[in-house]
């Protein structure tokens, strides 16, 4: 094995120059790979978690430069979905075997904390034996306390860059680095399975900022770390920037499965998209987590992050029994689980 390779396995870091010389190349691919899945089998074994995602809403008052969701596309036809209908996802994803649900939407104020608590609540009501995870943008410290009280256990928040001089290259001024991170720190106070993570190959990032990246998240330690590659969207400001790239991606998942044994890391839809196999390539390097779609197909093309997203035209039960073939494909296995972090092996 080579040195680097060793050296990040046994002591879970390395310098921002060794990072920089494995990030830049893809001779340590394989090794990488390699030693990034015996690390997940030794913490994960086989199994593979799935997260129910149902996607609340495609209004949001934030203009990411990036997002085709972002307030200015006017083009994007609106929805959001009842309670009824965010109920009705959840009784079509417990019979399928999914334990957790994921409520992600655009920051839509239309939902005020009393909405998501009563249906916080409503859901941890029906089924007991099941996580619910929220992503609805930065909140107040008091708001996400109180979906945390009315049973949410886990909140997904990327930071998209840590590099706050990259930060405005990608959002509106009204939107600060600062106040991304103190939504994370606030989350992880509260007691949430925290998660965070950035895009691979957004416009202008270096690798110095995924350096900052991997930095920013040795600081967090959160549960979840979610990446997944640039995808353009034909209605934003970054039209004719060009997709991240493939390699670069699963480099990053298998590094970030070292750096923390323990996380749960999505091989994302964005990552699907890139390529066919992109899901299988993201598992076999590391990932232990898959999101498939729990919501109505009426809604699921207009929830349109990016161009070209898959999975839009099938419905639930389809989603799921395609992905626990592509996982049994490269020799993983999706479980019914309720899939919690595992604690930390003392090396
Ligand atoms: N409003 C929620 C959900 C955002 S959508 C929040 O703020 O967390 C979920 C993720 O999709 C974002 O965090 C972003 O990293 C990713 N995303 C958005 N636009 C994208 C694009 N063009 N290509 C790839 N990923 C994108």
């Amino acid at each position: 094995m080579s040195e680097l390779v060793q050296k990040l396995f046994s002591e879970s870091d390395l310098t921002d120059i060794e990072f920089e010389r494995l990030l830049s190349s893809d001779i340590f691919d394989v090794e990488l790979r390699v030693v990034a899945d015996g690390v997940r089998r030794l913490y994960y074994g086989v199994d593979v978690y799935v997260r129910g995602l149902i996607e609340l809403s495609n209004y949001c008052r934030n203009d990411c430069f990036y997002c085709g969701i972002r307030r200015s596309n006017r083009e994007l036809e609106r929805y959001r979905l009842s309670r009824e209908e965010i109920l009705t996802c959840c009784g079509v994803g417990y019979e399928l075997g999914y334990r957790t649900f994921v409520l992600q939407g655009g920051e839509d104020n239309f939902y005020n904390d009393d909405t998501i608590c009563e249906i916080v609540a409503t859901i941890r009501k029906l089924y007991s034996d099941c996580a619910i995870t929220l992503s609805l943008g930065e909140k107040s410290y008091q708001s996400y306390k109180s979906f945390f009280d009315s049973g949410a256990n886990r909140y997904l928040l990327r930071h998209e860059t840590a590099d706050a001089e990259h930060y405005v290259k990608l959002h509106p001024a009204e939107m600060t680095i600062d106040n991304r991170k103190r939504c994370l720190f606030d989350l992880k106070q509260i007691g949430y399975q925290t998660g965070a993570g950035f895009m691979v190959g957004s416009p202008y990032q270096t690798v110095q900022n995924i350096i900052s990246d991997l930095r920013f998240l040795q600081e967090l330690q959160p549960a979840m770390i979610g990446i997944g590659p640039f995808i353009a969207h034909h209605q934003t400001p970054f039209q004719f920037f060009k997709n991240g790239d493939l390699k670069l991606t699963l480099r990053l998942i298998s590094v970030l499965r070292l750096i923390f044994p323990y996380a749960l890391i999505p091989a994302t839809t964005a990552l699907g998209t890139i390529d066919p196999y992109g899901r299988e390539l993201g598992i076999a390097a590391g990932a232990n987590v898959v999101m498939p779609n729990l919501s109505p197909v009426n809604v699921r093309k207009k929830y349109e992050l990016y161009d070209n997203k898959i999975c839009t035209g099938e419905e639930a039960a389809e989603c799921r029994h395609c992905l626990e073939k592509r996982i049994a494909s490269v020799g993983y296995k999706i479980v019914t689980d309720i899939g919690n972090v595992k604690e930390k092996i003392k090396k």
